[in-house]
């Protein structure tokens, strides 16, 4: 079923938004990375590079397209849709329970990976969710390619695996929710283990993972807690930074 017209219109509000966020937080200066979201059998939105284009932390809910599943990375109506495109499509098809993905180049992701500094579940309480993804595993795709083709894409989603993330070596992050809030929230959470990971590797610790019985005391606290709240966070900040969307 085609979500609604207005449902539509709040999503391309989320995705604008989402882009500003993993902008104002570091994880997409400039004007790489993007947000899709599905919304029907074969119908998405994605974020597009448009006339108007000034980098993912001036994204509009304009360059916000509905594309269908099977679109190619060619231009309509003076959009473009990313050469990553079949990054997001790719994923989405092959993982019907998938609603949001995001993609990124956090320098803090990319430099540990090229440091040999693995995302282990070091943090603990720290910072509870980037514990428990690291704890089931941050699967890598070795290859720093553009994933510009169906082929390059399956090959990073048989990488992926079963996870809900996965590091691109070289490049940056794939992650997916189903939710853009959760989504983007998996992708702040790596952000903040790889920024503490490689802090700690530069003072020479290597710190072991937390010991099982810590790992089990972890409560889950829950979506609305880890993604709805963290998204609530970033949109005031946004606010406070006087760059969030105007309406
Ligand atoms: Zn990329």
């Amino acid at each position: 079923m085609p979500a609604p017209a207005t449902e539509v219109d709040d999503l391309r509000l989320d995705i604008a938004r989402a882009c500003r966020i993993l902008a104002h937080e570091g994880l997409a200066a400039g004007v790489l990375g993007h947000v899709s979201v599905r919304i029907g059998e074969d119908r998405i939105l994605m974020r597009c590079r448009g006339p108007r284009e000034q980098g993912l932390l001036f994204t509009t809910p304009d360059d916000v397209r509905e594309l269908p599943l099977s679109a190619t990375a060619t231009a309509t109506d003076g959009y473009s849709p990313p050469n990553e495109l079949p990054l997001h499509t790719e994923v989405l098809r092959h993982r019907p329970a998938v609603t949001a993905v995001v993609h990124a180049h956090p320098p803090a992701v990319v430099a540990a990976g090229l440091a040999g500094v693995e995302l282990r579940p070091v943090l603990g309480a720290f910072n509870i969710p980037a514990t428990r993804l690291a704890a089931d595993g941050i699967p890598t795709y070795p290859r720093g390619v553009l994933i510009r083709t169906a082929a390059l894409a399956e090959e990073m989603l048989a990488a992926m695996g079963d996870r809900p993330v996965c590091l691109l070596r070289a490049h940056g992050i794939v992650t997916t929710g189903e939710s853009v809030a959760q989504a983007i929230a998996r992708a702040l959470q790596i952000d903040e283990l790889a920024r503490m990971c490689l802090d700690v590797a530069r003072c020479g610790g290597k710190p072991a993972d937390i010991p099982a019985e810590d790992l089990a005391e972890l409560p889950d606290l829950g979506g609305a807690f880890n993604d709805g709240l963290t998204w609530t966070h970033h949109l005031a900040r946004l606010r406070h930074a006087g760059a969030d969307v105007q309406q």
